[in-house]
């Protein structure tokens, strides 16, 4: 019995999902995959000391971005709208 690559993923797909499909076309060589390019960046010591910084929105976003400024010695503030510490999706999820 011949199986087509195409039912191959579909039944890779099947039983594995997308990250299935996706390692056997890499397996496969029909998929390019790019050399990974980020690289571990390393600040410069206190970039940040000096400076203040306000993060409208305790979002995700604005919460992950008040931690990083705090990790390089900025004093960030994380404000959000209303009268709540929390964002909209962590309201809906309590
Ligand atoms: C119903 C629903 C279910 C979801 N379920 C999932 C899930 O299961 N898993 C998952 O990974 N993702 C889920 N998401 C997606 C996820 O919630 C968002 O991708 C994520 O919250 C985006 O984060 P964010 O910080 O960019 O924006 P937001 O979480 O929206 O945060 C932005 C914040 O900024 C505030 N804001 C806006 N304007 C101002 C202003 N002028 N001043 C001060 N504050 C302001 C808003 O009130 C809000 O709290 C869901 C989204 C919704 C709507």
């Amino acid at each position: 019995m011949s199986l087509t690559r195409r039912a191959l993923l579909e039944r890779l797909g099947l039983a594995g999902g997308v990250s299935a499909v996706y390692l056997g076309m890499e397996a496969m060589g029909l998929l390019n995959a790019p050399p990974v390019a980020a690289e571990p960046f390393e600040l410069p010591p206190a970039p940040g000391r000096g400076k203040s910084v306000v993060v409208l929105g305790a979002g995700i976003a604005g919460l992950v971005a008040a931690f990083e400024l705090r990790r390089a010695t900025c004093a960030a503030t994380c404000r959000q709208r209303g009268n709540t510490r929390y964002a909209s999706f962590a309201q809906s999820a309590r």
